[in-house]
């Protein structure tokens, strides 16, 4: 996967140099390819292992996972259910899908949720009831906080699991970007991102720093939680020959050749990180060093798994905003995407509350995410440095 000169450099592209054609031809010869099989079991173990949780139920993606998450947090319809507004829309279109309504919470320097902001918000703006915590304005019961760890990146989960315990929220956290992110110093020292809240969502989409194709595990302590979720995901059936189901279920299952996939994908994620991190260095110390761009870094108590960067692209300094150099750099061969569109902006969201949004503003109108698939190699990041060094210059002249 040489790049030459000409060739173009993609944002995020998947890394398939490991045992994925093997385990994918085993599954296919044992005939076992569908939603049943032991590759399925064992990346559920694998997983769970590897981030030292009790239980892992894999699922279809990332975003059933977080849906399973909800249901088995107990939220039900017109609960509210606190999440920030920058990130993917995913955990936000869960909690429409079990009825409740999202309120929007804004970031922190690192783009993850802002959890001071999150517990100002519940003191002051919601009260202790019988049926739990109520938000005074809509006087709707907050259940649950889905925090997002942000490209790699790890919240604050200290303080919101010490909120969280004393108004009896339910955690969720979205670890869809971050796994193999963990903490290195602190109360959750060598925890994973996904095991310190009450359950945690991987997705394996084909962006992610791991993949399956698609794919998604929850990740629980809890034994009861656990079985659950895999009752849940598997059409919720009491009696598999009889057809006795006590509850509505869904098709979430993974599927055997997925997990084949993903277990291949697992064998090499350090690999994936070590080098995604020697990259980010690398961009790092020359685009630092460039007037009005700064990367954005990660939170130094944690061992990120450095699945995205940001490039922040101060206009003035830089020249340029983000959207001229993305597009300059397209030109160039290289792609660039700036940061979602806020959540609390979009269409069906546009009448939910949102508390003090104001950073994640700030991060969206600079914020340009450059190319960084686990298998660029040295001379492919100089080229985007050096290209954006290029743009600059032109531009100034
Ligand atoms: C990718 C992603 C998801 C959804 O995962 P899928 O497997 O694509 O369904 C959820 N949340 C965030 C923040 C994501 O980036």
């Amino acid at each position: 996967m040489i790049l030459m000169n000409n060739k173009k450099i993609p944002l995020s592209e998947p890394n398939i140099t490991g045992n994925e054609l093997k385990y994918v031809t085993e599954a296919i010869r044992s005939t076992w390819i569908s939603t049943k099989g032991m590759f399925v079991d064992k990346f559920e173990d694998k997983i769970a292992k590897y981030v030292h949780s009790k239980y892992a139920i894999a699922c279809q993606n990332g975003t059933a996972g977080l849906h399973i998450a909800l249901i088995l947090a107990g939220v039900k319809p017109f609960d509210e259910v606190i999440v920030p507004t920058l990130t993917f829309i995913a955990p936000i279109n869960v909690v429409k899908y079990v009825g409740a309504e999202p309120v929007f919470m804004d970031c922190d320097k690192y783009m993850n949720m802002d959890i001071e902001k999150t517990i100002e918000f519940i003191k002051k703006e919601c009260k202790m009831t019988k049926n739990g915590l109520q938000n005074k304005r809509s006087r709707k019961i907050i259940k649950t906080i889905i925090p997002v760890h942000i490209f790699g990146s790890a919240c604050n989960m200290v303080e919101l699991m010490n909120i969280a315990r004393k108004y009896n929220l339910k955690i969720i956290e979205d670890s869809t970007e971050s796994l193999g992110t963990y903490y290195t110093e602190g109360k959750y020292k060598n925890k994973f991102t996904g095991t310190t809240g009450d359950i945690g969502v991987f997705s394996f989409n084909g962006n992610k720093i791991i993949t399956a194709g698609a794919g998604g595990m929850v990740v629980t302590d809890s034994k009861r939680l656990a079985l659950e979720a895999k009752y849940l995901t598997t059409q919720a059936k009491d009696d598999s020959l009889r057809y006795i189901h006590n509850e509505i279920g869904y098709n979430y299952r993974m599927t055997n050749l997925q997990a084949a996939f993903g277990i291949a994908q697992l064998e090499k994620i350090e690999d994936f990180i070590y080098n995604k991190t020697k990259n980010f260095k690398l961009y790092k110390k020359h685009l630092n060093s460039v007037k009005g761009l700064k990367l954005l870094d990660f939170p130094d108590n944690i061992r990120s798994n450095s699945w995205f960067y940001t490039l922040l692209v101060e206009k003035k300094e830089f020249g340029m905003d983000k959207n001229t150099l993305m597009y300059k750099l397209n030109q160039k061969g290289i792609q660039s995407r700036p940061l979602w569109y806020l959540c609390h902006w979009q269409k069906p969201y546009k009448k939910n509350q949102s508390y003090k949004i104001e950073k994640a503003v700030r991060f969206w109108k600079i914020g340009l995410n450059i190319p960084c698939s686990s298998y660029l190699k040295k001379e492919d990041v100089l080229k985007v440095i050096k290209t954006i060094g290029r743009i600059k210059e032109k531009n100034n002249f």
